[in-house]
């Protein structure tokens, strides 16, 4: 049985979708989902779905099982799809629950001792905004846990070896019968000697204390890809925390939060730049010199440019982090007032007000026009 949703639906695909649409569809949605971004109390959950529905669908192996076996996939000697440490990761998930609940209907028993995958881990990584649009080699440190070097893994000490639990023979679970007004009830539950392990350790690992995993900070190579944007995430394969009973290692999640600038804004990979000109600039024309995050650009300013005018630095943006080309710089023009003027600047504007006379029309009166309105006799 499956409460799963479709892996398809979840990404909103129909089963014939291309690897590029699935892509795409996955890009989407986790930008849209991204919990760090999303703060509906269900993005969690949805995030997940997309990431599991990703992460198989993204695969040519485990699409084709998935097309194949649908949801049981996972479950057919493959280990599992894995995912963001849901049910399965610790052991006791969905199956568990509903065999307890309704008397051992399902006859799937975890072995406890069968591989699993670890956890996967998220890291948030904040970049400044030129490492984002350029990419950079760096190095991060994380805290996680590594399979212990002592015992490598197993948590017994060395020259012992863990021992089969004699309480629940090594499944990990014991069952107890009960009679109740429904019938027989079987409950299944974690064998409380092993804890649901199948083994006990005898003599425990004096490194990691029987746990089989030390905490440790890990150093770890990461190429912030050039025009990563703010949210986009990053799978580094294998570096998720370990897996148990020799099964694989879970994946790290870099997700990149870019700072802020303090002159461009960023829209996906076009760049937006707010200039100021003068109203003599703005007036008569200039070429101007605008700062790009590729260097000094020459700008020509046509006379009688509006504040607010848009100009677009062709090429002069973000480098697409998938490659599909390069965004512009968009330079918006302010005209900014003058705040202290001398005696002869103020002259020259009433002189300038005077003769140009071009008070616009939708602001009906105003003190020039009454003082202009004065001196021509009106
Ligand atoms: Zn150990
Ligand atoms: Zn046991």
């Amino acid at each position: 049985m499956s409460t799963k949703r479709d892996y398809y639906e979840v990404l909103g695909l129909s089963k014939s979708a291309s690897k590029e649409e699935i892509k795409k569809a996955y890009r989407k949605l986790s930008k849209q989902y991204h919990p760090d971004i999303n703060k509906d109390p269900d993005a969690v959950d949805k995030f997940k779905e997309i990431s599991e529905a990703y992460e198989v669908l993204s695969d040519d192996q485990k699409k084709a099982q998935y097309d194949q076996y649908g949801h049981d996939a996972g479950n057919q000697g493959f280990g599992g799809f894995g995912g963001f440490g849901g049910a399965g990761a610790d052991g006791f998930g969905f199956e568990d629950i509903f065999s307890s609940f309704f008397g051992g209907g399902s006859t799937r028993r975890r072995d406890p001792n069968a591989p699993r995958k670890g956890d996967d881990l998220q890291y948030s990584m904040v970049i400044d905004f030129e490492d984002a649009v350029f990419g950079k080699e760096t190095e991060i440190e994380i805290p996680k846990e590594e399979t212990c070097a002592t015992c490598n893994g197993n948590g017994a000490k060395p020259g012992t070896s863990p021992e089969t639990c004699t309480h629940c023979s090594g499944t990990g679970q014991v069952s107890s019968v009960q009679e109740t007004a429904f019938g027989r009830m079987v409950n299944r539950r974690a064998c409380p000697v092993c804890h649901g392990t199948g083994k006990i350790i005898p003599e425990k690992c004096p490194t990691c204390h029987g746990d089989g995993t030390v905490k440790t900070r890990k150093k770890i190579k990461v190429t912030i890809p050039a025009g990563v944007d703010d949210g986009q995430q990053l799978r580094v394969s294998g570096q998720g925390e370990p897996g148990r009973n020799g099964g694989p290692a879970g994946d790290l999640y870099i997700v990149f939060r870019v700072r802020e600038h303090e002159k461009f804004e960023r829209d996906g990979d076009d760049i937006y730049l707010e200039i100021p000109l003068t109203f003599p600039q703005a007036a008569l024309g200039d070429e101007i010199e605008v700062p790009t995050v590729h260097g000094k650009v020459k700008l020509k300013i046509p006379a009688g440019t509006q504040t607010g005018t848009k100009f677009r630095l062709k090429g002069k943006g973000v480098k697409n982090v998938h490659g599909y080309g390069v965004g512009d710089q968009h330079v918006i023009v302010r005209i900014t007032t003058p705040k202290k003027l001398t005696e002869k600047q103020k002259q020259l504007l009433r002189d300038f007000a005077e003769i140009s006379g071009d008070i616009p029309e939708e602001q009906g009166s105003s003190l020039f026009d009454k003082i202009k309105r004065t001196i021509k006799g009106d």
